[in-house]
């Protein structure tokens, strides 16, 4: 069955952002034949459009005052789109403007959202959206009893495929309206180089590790690698006792990952750790406990001493990358 089916878009730094352009890939694929429209709000969205390939229909506005996220003003301008495009779903990026906009938007129009989904899928006619639950340790699939259905996504739950065209018509959204939200100041994050949701690779360490000095161990790991792929994670455990910082954070509390490889180095695998990187691709543990629960979740392993699989494995990682 076809649906018509709308993103909200996000620009990072003037294009279209990546998790933008995944819900595009998912949102052509589930659409079947139906319309697939996308929103873009602040300064450049006219011109960011043009690469959001798989939508047939762009709404945009480059009012600054998008810029800074306010709900209250994104919703009345997003109202507009799904008014003239009357969608029977609507995708939005598990990011922190997706975890506001998401509940936001289905109050508004009196629909129903699901949080923090990794799948979207239509099943007989249907929409699913499937999201982890009990902090990761089990699936769950919802169905939706009112239209239109609303689900946040996260990053890298679908790919993106080459090539695909942008949309064909294009259509300005109203300037913001007055917000009810003042924003006082912004502080830049402080976090350099690759973020951890972003990298390919996240080496993760854990309280095994003993004490701050041995996450210097992790970053060379990560170097090793190649610091343009991989960033060093911790858990709750190692954050707490001032190892590492917080933004750092991997689990229920901290950051979501989805890498291709996860490193787990002397970490338990506790639930709430798992919620946070139970979506990486491969995970790879490190743990001298040949019980531990990381080896529920990991499909290769090395039960050990981190003192000495460490050093063997940047020696190797070296050798690999021919340094
Ligand atoms: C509401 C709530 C939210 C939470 N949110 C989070 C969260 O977001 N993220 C998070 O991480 N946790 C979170 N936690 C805490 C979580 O329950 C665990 O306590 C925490 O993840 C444990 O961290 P850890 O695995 O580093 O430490 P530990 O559980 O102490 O595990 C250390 C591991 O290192 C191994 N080890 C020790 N020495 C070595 C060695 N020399 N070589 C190899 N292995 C070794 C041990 O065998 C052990 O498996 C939360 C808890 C609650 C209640």
């Amino acid at each position: 069955m076809s649906h018509n089916i709308l993103v909200i878009g996000e620009l990072d730094e003037g294009s279209a952002s990546a998790t933008t352009l995944e819900l595009l890939a998912g949102a052509s694929e589930i659409a079947s034949g139906g319309n697939v429209s996308v929103t873009l709000l602040g300064v450049g969205a006219s011109q960011a459009v043009g690469a959001c390939a798989g939508a047939n229909t762009a709404y945009a506005s480059d009012d600054a005052q998008y810029d800074d996220f306010r709900g209250d003003q994104w919703i009345s301008a997003i109202q507009s789109a799904v008014e003239s495009e009357t969608p029977d779903v609507i995708l939005v990026a598990q990011s922190i403007v997706g975890r506001e906009l998401g509940p936001r938007l289905s109050h508004k129009l009196g629909t129903a959202v699901a949080m923090d989904c990794v799948s979207i899928s239509d099943v007989d006619g249907s929409i699913k959206a499937t999201r982890p639950c009990f902090g990761g340790n089990a699936m769950a699939t919802y169905g939706f009893s009112t239209s239109p259905a609303i689900a946040t996504v996260r990053a890298k739950s679908f790919e993106v495929t080459e090539g695909g065209s942008g949309p064909t018509t294009s259509t300005e959204l109203p300037a913001a309206s007055q917000s009810r939200t003042e924003i006082i100041a912004t502080e830049a994050a402080t976090a350099e180089g690759l973020q951890i949701q972003d990298a390919t690779v996240v080496v993760c360490g854990g309280r095994g590790l003993g004490d701050a000095e041995a996450f210097g161990e992790m970053e060379s790991i990560a170097s090793a690698i190649g610091l343009d792929k991989a960033a060093v994670g911790a858990s709750r455990a190692a954050v707490d006792l001032g190892w590492y910082p917080p933004s750092q954070q991997v689990g229920l509390t901290g950051k979501v990952v989805t890498p291709d490889l996860y490193l787990a180095v002397a970490v338990s695998g506790a639930s709430q750790h798992m919620a946070g990187c139970s979506g990486s691709k491969t995970i790879v543990g490190i743990n001298r406990d040949e019980e531990a629960n990381i080896w529920s979740f990991s499909r290769y392993g090395i039960i050990g001493d981190y003192k000495q699989v460490v050093p063997a494995l940047i020696e190797e990682l070296k050798k690999a990358s021919g340094n």
